[in-house]
């Protein structure tokens, strides 16, 4: 049994986690002036609209950075350790900052693509990112 935080759905963040969990990814699109947005807000952070409305994502980026995690930076990633942490360049334009499953460290490559995967978590769903099937 894992003692990881399970992540906790705010008004903002619900439409993002309850896709999570029907395994899409989901972003704020706002239709005044058609940015993109990620984390979650109740305004468009491009214009200050509240026309923003969820869309579902592709799934899929390109690794901009990463990083190997060696220490646990917080109580319940013990067991997980080391790890890839990297910064996702969305396809539709933000930027995710989550994990690298299914790849070693030494094959990371910079814009290297990847596809979103998800992890359950308590009652929840995580995404994480693993290196795009080739096909
Ligand atoms: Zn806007």
């Amino acid at each position: 049994m894992s003692n990881k935080p399970i992540p906790k759905p705010t008004p903002e963040t619900a439409n993002f986690w309850s896709g999570c969990a029907a395994g899409e990814l989901r972003l704020q699109h706002c239709t005044s002036c058609g940015h993109v947005q990620y984390p979650p807000r109740k305004l468009c952070s491009g214009c200050f609209s509240q026309d923003v409305e969820w869309r579902r994502a592709s799934g899929h980026g390109k690794i901009r950075s990463w990083s190997v995690v060696i220490a646990p930076g917080a109580p319940g990633f013990e067991a997980e350790v080391p790890f890839i942490s990297a910064l996702i360049a969305l396809d539709e334009g933000p930027t995710m900052l989550s994990v690298l499953r299914e790849c070693a460290a030494a094959d990371v490559e910079f814009e290297q693509p990847v596809e979103v995967i998800f992890e359950q978590r308590g009652e929840q769903y995580v995404p994480y990112f693993k290196p795009a099937s080739t096909t």
